[in-house]
């Protein structure tokens, strides 16, 4: 029988010397990132950690953080309200495109592009952009339980660069889909995208999702149940960019990846698993993130479509194995 723990270090080893691709830099301060930085991480539902490699290294949480601001405005607005302002449709182009934008309903087509991302995040409610950055940043702690802090030189950076959001967020505004505080909602934007996150800390994030909203950890709820499925479903068609549907075919579980390298993943009821390492491939996901989920779903099973006796190995596979912690 396979043993879990043991599985998730050979991966790491497996992995650890793939060096294609390439660490984002068009965020300039993402460009600093240490190309050898490799972490997997996995949270069961009842809360049993196994992991291997940085997972305690910090890197701000970027697009992932979209999953998360989505189910807070699923809260704040409810599923009809939010689907006149942002779509579900995955879209095949590029995270950062604003073509469509410009067509028909004029409306971001989902959430996890930026243009849906941004859209979302206005949303936010709160008197003042103090009070809205302190609702997502607590959002966040409810989610990894514990404090969360931004990183300022991202954050600046980022800002100072964005010029793309900033068009994309006008163009919005043009067409009445935002409001009049496009700025206020950028920067909020960037602020969250520049959370500080481990690998471990992601993980966690996926378990709670995979324990209906609730943290295994602290017992702590950070999504009412009742959105849960709204957000998994999206992550599933919209969660890896313009990978998605091979990601769906290829993997099968609902995930988001970020450019700062980090892929966050979902197995309803059973667990959440993380990988770090920046990274990434043409489509802005991390190369050795894809290997190492490929290799996970296809071991124990874990694709969702996938009926035959293969979660059972999954199951069978974390009974017995101990909770080590690798280097
Ligand atoms: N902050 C990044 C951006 O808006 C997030 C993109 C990503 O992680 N894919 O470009």
């Amino acid at each position: 029988m396979v043993d879990f723990q043991a599985f998730l270090e050979k991966l790491y080893w497996k992995y650890r010397d793939v060096n294609e691709g390439k660490v984002a830099s068009y965020i300039p301060e993402l460009a600093k990132a240490n190309s050898d930085s490799f972490a997997i991480c996995a949270v069961t539902r009842d809360g049993r950690v196994f992991q291997a490699g940085d997972v305690d290294q910090k890197f701000t949480i970027q697009s992932i953080s979209k999953v998360f601001v989505y189910g807070l405005a699923l809260e704040e607005h409810g599923r009809e309200r939010l689907l006149q302002k942002v779509g579900v449709e995955p879209t095949g182009d590029p995270f950062n495109s604003l073509i469509r934008l410009d067509e028909d309903s004029k409306r971001p087509d989902n959430p996890m592009v930026n243009a849906g991302a941004i859209a979302t995040t206005s949303l936010i409610k709160g008197d003042g952009p103090t009070e809205r950055l302190n609702r997502l940043l607590t959002l966040f702690q409810r989610y990894v339980g514990h404090e969360v802090f931004i990183d300022v030189p991202v954050f600046v950076s980022e800002r100072s660069t964005g010029h793309r959001n900033r068009a994309m967020a006008h163009l919005m505004l043009n067409f009445g889909m935002i409001d009049q505080k496009v700025d206020e909602a950028l920067d909020l934007y960037f602020q969250q995208c520049a959370i500080l996150v481990t690998c471990r800390d992601l993980a966690v994030m996926a378990a709670t999702l995979a324990n209906q909203g609730e943290n295994p950890l602290t017992g702590e709820q950070a999504l009412h149940p009742e959105y849960v499925r709204d957000v998994l479903s999206i992550m599933y068609t919209c969660g890896m960019y313009n990978f998605a549907g091979e990601w769906a075919y290829r993997v099968g579980i609902p995930a988001k990846s970020g450019v700062s390298g980090g892929i966050l993943a979902v197995v309803p009821n059973q667990v959440g698993i993380a990988v770090f390492s920046p990274l990434l491939d043409g489509h802005g996901n991390s190369v050795r993130g894809l290997r190492v989920f490929e290799e996970l779903s296809q071991e124990f099973g874990l694709h969702l479509m996938d009926l035959s006796m293969g979660r059972c190995r999954f199951e069978a596979a974390i009974r017995d194995s101990s909770e080590l912690t690798a280097s």
